[in-house]
């Protein structure tokens, strides 16, 4: 194991919440908090895995902070296979504080850097670099879904299946290793059928982790959603109507500009990131164009759109513009405002829909919301999601290694037509078996490792 010196950080949210939990980790974790812990038995006497009631005194001034209970896990049975003390601190940010500041007081423990708990459970070999990641998936996660898939990842599923393709690869390099080291047996013909079924199988298994990728990709980040349509159409009163009906999760997202207002909600565990385009129209005015011109972006860049119309006008030419510049995406045409007399023909837009389909509504009456909720999951999902084992390539690091694999084995079966050595095969075979160890960490670089464990939030 990694020798390491003993760190310490808010595990838990601060804020408000009934709880707090510090965590201490490192070879000095137990002796430090018995240092400023009062309690029945000191921690160093006590057995692993337990939870002991006293008080957090300054060794300073010797006056009682707070009333807390502290949990004792020994390593290597730790997440970080380290020592790790708990302090469940009761909640409030003052509280927290200031038994962190007792804490702190000692040399021998210094604060934790995001993510550093975590990068310990991965350095001391308790957990792999895909493992850690899924950890970050965790504490960003925006719906139940991308939960349960984030879940599945840190508890290894994803690993094991890039173990099994690197076994795969593993085998195909041990036969290669036999052929160059006895030439003589001439096995050269059966080498090639071998390495190019060894190739074709590994080949297919990682295609099938990359299918799911897109799928992925929508868990985590959301299904990029724009509302688009004229002014006064119903636009905002449509994300306000989803937002507040669905705010299982809201998220303040950065990058939010002044005329791309977005939002994330969650229809039926289908996590939405909604971006409500400000008037699309053609423009002269500077400023506008620049809004107009986000708006024509976010249209460009969304997984869905939703194109407003309002039932009590006819069809506009603006409109008209707008459907064709939505030919081929994937669309879902509103009707608003049903409430309203029909002035709207419904003939004129059909030929533009392509299979998109149409979903009526009155945001003023409320109406129509769980069709529309219907035609995403349906047009997303078809179901499929619910039947899948939740294991999910959604990580962009790992998509590009994999395809990197992928390339080399192909490289390889390609060379076993060519008549290239066999030595050229086996650096083919030994490239797709870095890529797909770098997903694991096997071969990741230190600078690698800082950037990953760099996006976590601190006290994890
Ligand atoms: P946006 O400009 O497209 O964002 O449209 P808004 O959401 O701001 O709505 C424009 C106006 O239409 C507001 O006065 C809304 O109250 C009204 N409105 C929105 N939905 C309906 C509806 O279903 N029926 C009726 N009668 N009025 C609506
Ligand atoms: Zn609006």
């Amino acid at each position: 194991m990694v020798e390491h010196d003993t760190i310490a950080a808010i595990a838990t949210a601060v804020g408000e919440g009934g709880i707090a939990i510090i965590r201490v980790s490192g070879p000095k974790a137990i002796e430090g908090v018995d240092r400023i812990f009062k309690a029945k038995q000191p921690l160093r006497e006590a057995a692993s895995h337990t939870i002991h009631y006293g008080y957090i005194v300054n060794p300073a001034t010797g006056e009682k902070e707070e009333e807390v209970l502290v949990s004792l896990m020994r390593g290597p049975r730790s997440f970080t296979a380290e020592d790790v003390v708990e302090i469940n601190a009761h909640g409030g940010v003052i509280a927290v504080a200031r038994v962190m500041d007792v804490l702190l007081q000692q040399d021998d423990i210094r604060i934790a850097e995001p993510g550093e708990f975590t990068k310990r459970a991965f350095l001391n070999g308790r957990i792999d670099l895909m493992q850690a990641e899924a950890v970050i998936d965790l504490i960003r996660s925006k719906s139940d879904r991308a939960f349960a898939v984030a879940r599945k990842q840190a508890e290894g599923v994803l690993s094991n299946k890039i173990k099994a393709l690197r076994q795969n690869v593993i085998e195909l390099l041990a036969h290669i290793e036999v052929n160059i080291d006895y030439p003589e047996h001439d096995v050269e013909e059966m080498t090639s059928a071998y390495i190019r079924e060894q190739c074709e199988k590994t080949i297919v298994e990682i295609e099938q982790l990359l299918k799911t990728a897109s799928e992925g990709k929508i868990l985590r980040e959301g299904i990029l959603t724009a509302i688009v349509g004229r002014p006064n159409v119903g636009k905002s009163s449509l994300m306000n109507t989803l937002s507040q009906e669905n705010r299982a999760i809201v998220t303040d997202i950065p990058g939010t500009t002044r005329d791309v207002i977005e939002q994330y909600v969650t229809l039926n565990g289908i996590p939405l990131r909604l971006l409500d385009t400000a008037g699309i129209r053609e423009t002269s005015d500077v400023v506008e164009k620049i809004g107009v011109e986000r708006s024509r972006d976010a249209i460009t860049e969304a997984d869905l759109v939703l194109f407003v119309l309002n039932n009590n006008e006819a069809l506009q030419e603006e409109d008209r513009e707008l459907l064709e510049s939505l030919q081929g995406r994937s669309v879902i045409v509103i009707v608003n405002k049903m409430d309203l007399e029909a002035k709207l023909n419904l003939d004129e837009v059909i030929p533009f829909l392509n299979g998109g389909s149409i979903v009526k509504m009155s945001m003023l009456q409320q109406e129509g919301l769980d069709q529309l909720e219907k035609a995403i999951s349906d047009m997303f999902f078809e179901g499929k999601l619910e039947a899948n084992d939740l294991t999910y390539v959604s990580n962009v690091r790992h998509i590009s290694l994999l395809k990197k694999a992928k390339q080399s084995m192909q490289d390889a079966i390609e060379a076993t037509y060519t008549g290239i050595p066999i030595d050229v095969i086996q650096i083919d075979a030994r490239l797709a078996w870095e890529a797909l160890g770098e997903i694991l960490g096997d071969e990741a670089g230190d600078s690698l490792i800082d950037q990953i464990f760099s996006q976590f939030c601190l006290g994890k």
